[in-house]
């Protein structure tokens, strides 16, 4: 039997996506490589997010409910996994690049520090005078840099449509990222935006999922929102985990639909990617529940708080002492300055690393 070469699947590529879409044979390294002989640029980018420890690391770190209260609620990885096949589904679905998609869902969540937006904040206040701290911007800066593969300070050295992904939302004024990615050139891909898409949906069942599991809220509340309801008329609800199924179905369903009906497949029309109104409606009452109800629960809030200040710890404790950080951080100091690199370290570290190292008698 023959195989499968690369330059099969790239010929595939080429004859069966979008005008739209994007293609592993045209997409640049900022290092040139020699090409792999099975595996497309995406899949090698794919295989290179999954293979950094800071892919690891999203193990123990947490979603919404605290990874460590339970073994079974969703962490920032099996987030990452589940939108991973999602975006899958919905790129191949409308002829996008769906290993691109797979890739960028992968690593969407990279930069997140430990406790979720509450980490985030407390570290953008810590060094807003220095560049100061998103999710987003770190994702891209440990690709770039942090992870380094080869010593060359090219980090993973992805290809260009996965970098130019992974850099959205906002970036604060000084942010270090890598000199190319300054002034943001051109348009994320749509592949992007396929990520941008699963990831809510992802997050806000599975959210709901989480927090009836935990007991944050009651089965009979949820029942009164209209996703859930819509659900009825997709069959079997029960257990809840169908139930959770059917409505991501309702959500990813729509989402293809209501995109292929507006799609053109002139190249000078890029095509908007979205839900129908009577969707959108009930995604955003969801949402709205999900705020009101989990998010800013006590329950959840009282951990994200304590994390909080153990981030402010931490960071204190690296930055009055250097010697502290491992060498790979102390390398970066002369060219980062300290406050960079203590946040880079801090940010790097899994929730129940944080606990440890801040936790009486114990030292980073
Ligand atoms: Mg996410």
């Amino acid at each position: 039997m023959a195989f499968v070469r690369r330059e099969d699947q790239e010929d595939r590529e080429v004859h069966h996506l979008s005008v739209h879409a994007q293609r592993a044979r045209d997409a640049a390294r900022r290092r040139e490589e020699s090409p792999d002989p099975l595996r497309t640029a995406f899949q090698r980018d794919r295989d290179r997010v999954i293979h950094s420890t800071a892919f690891r690391r999203l193990q123990h770190k947490t979603q919404v409910v605290a990874a460590f209260v339970g073994d079974h609620y969703r962490s920032r990885m099996t987030h990452s996994l589940e939108v991973a096949q999602m975006a899958r589904s919905v790129a191949a679905a409308l002829r996008l690049n769906a290993d691109l998609a797979e890739a960028i869902a992968l690593a969407h969540d990279l930069g997140h520090p430990p406790f979720g937006h509450v980490g985030e904040e407390a570290l953008h206040e810590l060094v807003a005078e220095h560049g100061g701290f998103r999710h987003n911007a770190q994702g891209s800066r440990i690709v770039d840099l942090l992870e380094d593969r080869s010593g060359d300070d090219l980090g993973l050295n992805l290809t260009w449509p996965m970098r130019r992904a992974l850099l959205k939302g906002r970036i604060p004024a000084g942010f270090p990222l890598a000199d190319d990615l300054i002034g943001l050139p051109g348009h994320p891909p749509l592949e992007a935006r396929v990520v941008d898409l699963c990831d809510r949906i992802a997050y806000l069942c599975h959210d709901l999922d989480d927090g009836l599991r935990a007991g944050v809220f009651a089965q009979q509340d949820a029942a009164a929102l209209r996703l859930w309801q819509a659900a009825d008329t997709r069959g079997a609800v029960e257990p809840l985990g169908r139930r959770i199924s059917a409505m991501i179905g309702i959500l990813v369903d729509d989402l293809v639909r209501h995109t292929a009906a507006g799609w053109s497949e002139r190249s000078e029309v890029r095509p908007k990617l979205g839900h129908s109104e009577s969707v959108t409606v009930l995604a955003d009452e969801l949402l709205a529940f999900l705020r009101e109800r989990f998010y800013r629960s006590r329950q959840v809030l009282d951990v994200m708080e304590d994390g909080s200040a153990r981030i402010r710890t931490a960071f204190a404790r690296f930055r009055a002492d250097p010697d502290q950080l491992p060498p790979s951080a102390r390398a970066r100091l002369e060219k980062s300055g300290i406050d960079r690199v203590a946040c880079d370290h801090v940010a790097g570290m899994t929730d129940r690393y944080l606990l440890r190292i801040t936790s009486d008698g114990s030292r980073a």
